[in-house]
């Protein structure tokens, strides 16, 4: 196997030595799985070939990108072939007049919008990760980001795609246009799927001209629920501001901590709101976002003096996640998401599991679009923490479900929360998922494990009579699964 991937890629870009696998095992999740071989791709064609050879052996295939996936999205749980896309990270092309650029799966998302700065464009879709993850990760997650709120997530800015299917198929879908197209939806449809249906080797994406001013605001909170009762009063007056992020009293203290960006260590909450536009819209919004922040239990409203301060804002809330070390060896991060409405009760319910438990829970999201993230604070090496810290993700997943929100708002379903999908979805709704999916990839060999709970409709390890591989079963004609 080893040495046809070599054929494809050449000798060195595809390797199974034991020590290397160690190294792709893991993502930005708890989880971690030892691939068997890996393989570094340099073209489209190549991904395609590589693809051919691992569904012909019926091997398991893992898409990789910038491994930022905190749902566990990249662990290669059923071994296999882990492809990642660090040698294709070219931007193919940049079409101001047409609004487009074309790029490879591998590009960083912040590497896009530095490349398009000095000609006065960007790329919308801004994952706080974004100087580690890459477009292909992006648009295999759908993500989202603090100023998707008014722009749309990924899907809303991929236009087409270039695909390997596990057929070794390399095909498109969509394209440079996107007001145009006809018949299905087949973009809308793989953005979002996290690799299990087809590997994305190249995408056409939107960008957008720079706004010419952006205001950035910090509104100063005794408590999350005055904070939260702030952000519906804004979007109740008819402003829809570019980025509403909020931040409670933990978070604030590590994310100063980390960056000395000014944020106010007495805080109960804070609120980070960004308006863009002419300078006269951006001044006007600015100043009446100020007053509704103020009318709604704000003590303080500081707005950015100049680019430097905002910048220093936005990288201490963009930093938040790291920041946490400041407080405890390891955090949980979850990715709920609830009505905007249901804030105030649902971080309610969050701080009283954290009274119940013991573990403090940080809450550092994206407040207007009601998408959670709290953080739950843990240390791995004491015993039983980390099944307990996984037992209250659980917990507070429900909870948003229940609230009517969802498990995931951007990070995906993944490894981690193929069980919690229950919540949200019947087993019907699952199996016609199941069986879109099939139709890419009959034998489910493309990202196996991910996304669908292991309730039969989707492999599972515990399924397997004992000393008996899914390849062997998937080799027999005797699929397990079906
Ligand atoms: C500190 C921090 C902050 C974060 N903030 C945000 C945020 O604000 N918003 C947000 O949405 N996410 C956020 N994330 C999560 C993560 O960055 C996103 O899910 C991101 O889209 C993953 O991109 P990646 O390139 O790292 O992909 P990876 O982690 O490499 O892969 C993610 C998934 O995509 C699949 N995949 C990767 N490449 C391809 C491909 N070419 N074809 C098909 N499938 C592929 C993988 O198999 C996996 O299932 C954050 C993560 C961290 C660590």
């Amino acid at each position: 196997m080893l040495a046809r991937l070599r054929d494809v890629v050449g000798e060195r870009y595809a390797f199974a030595d034991p020590y290397e696998m160690r190294l792709y095992q893991y993502d930005a999740s708890p989880e971690t799985a030892l691939p068997e071989i890996v393989v570094i791709p340099g073209t489209s064609e190549e991904v395609a070939r590589v693809v051919k050879i691992c569904t012909d052996a019926s091997v398991p295939v893992t898409a990789r990108s910038g491994a930022s996936s905190l749902a566990g999205g990249t662990v290669p749980v059923e071994g296999g072939v882990v492809i990642t896309f660090a040698r294709m990270d070219r931007i193919l092309e940049i079409d101001t007049e047409n609004l487009r650029a074309v790029v490879q799966p591998g590009v960083v998302n912040l590497a896009l919008s530095q490349a398009l700065k000095p000609l006065g464009y960007y790329y919308a879709p801004d994952p706080s990760s974004q100087g580690a993850c890459t477009i292909g990760g992006n648009v295999a997650t759908n993500a989202g980001g603090p100023h998707t709120l008014i722009y749309g997530v990924t899907v809303n800015h991929v236009t087409g795609l270039e695909v390997a299917l596990p057929s070794g198929e390399l095909v498109q879908v969509g394209g440079r246009k996107s007001a145009e197209a006809i018949g299905y939806d087949l973009t809308g449809l793989l953005v979002g799927s996290e690799g299990t249906m087809a590997l994305v080797t190249r995408i056409w994406v939107k960008i957008q001209p720079l706004p010419p001013v952006q205001k950035t605001l910090m509104a100063v909170y005794p408590d999350v629920a005055t904070a939260s009762n702030a952000v519906s009063a804004i979007v109740r007056t008819g402003i829809l501001p570019a980025a509403i992020e909020m931040m409670d009293k933990l978070s604030i203290q590590a994310i100063e901590a980390a960056s000395h960006a000014g944020y106010p260590l007495d805080a109960g909450a804070v609120l980070l709101l960004e308006v863009d536009g002419i300078p006269e819209v951006a001044q006007e919004l600015g100043e009446r976002m100020a007053k509704v922040c103020r009318d709604n239990g704000a003590s303080e409203v500081r707005i950015a003096r100049d680019e430097q301060e905002r910048q220093a804002l936005w990288k201490g809330r963009k930093g938040a996640f790291s920041a946490m070390g400041r407080l405890s060896s390891d955090f949980y991060v979850m990715d709920g998401v609830v009505p905007r409405t249901k804030l105030p009760e649902t971080l309610a319910k969050i701080d009283a599991i954290s009274e119940r438990t013991g573990f403090k829970i940080c809450n550092v999201f994206h407040a207007g679009d009601g998408n959670l993230h709290p953080l739950v604070l843990f240390d791995a090496f004491q015993p039983g923490q980390y099944e307990a810290v996984l037992a209250i993700g659980d917990e507070i997943l429900k909870l948003c479900a229940q609230a009517g929100g969802s498990v995931t708002g951007e990070h995906g379903i993944g490894l981690e929360k193929r069980e919690n999908i229950r919540y949200v979805f019947s087993d019907d709704d699952l199996e016609v998922m199941d069986r879109v999916r099939r139709v890419f990839d009959p034998h489910i060999l493309m990202n196996p494990g991910k996304i669908f709970p292991g309730n039969g409709l989707q492999p599972s390890a515990v399924r397997y009579p004992p000393g008996y591989s899914r390849r062997q079963a998937v080799a027999g004609g005797e699929d397990l699964w079906v």
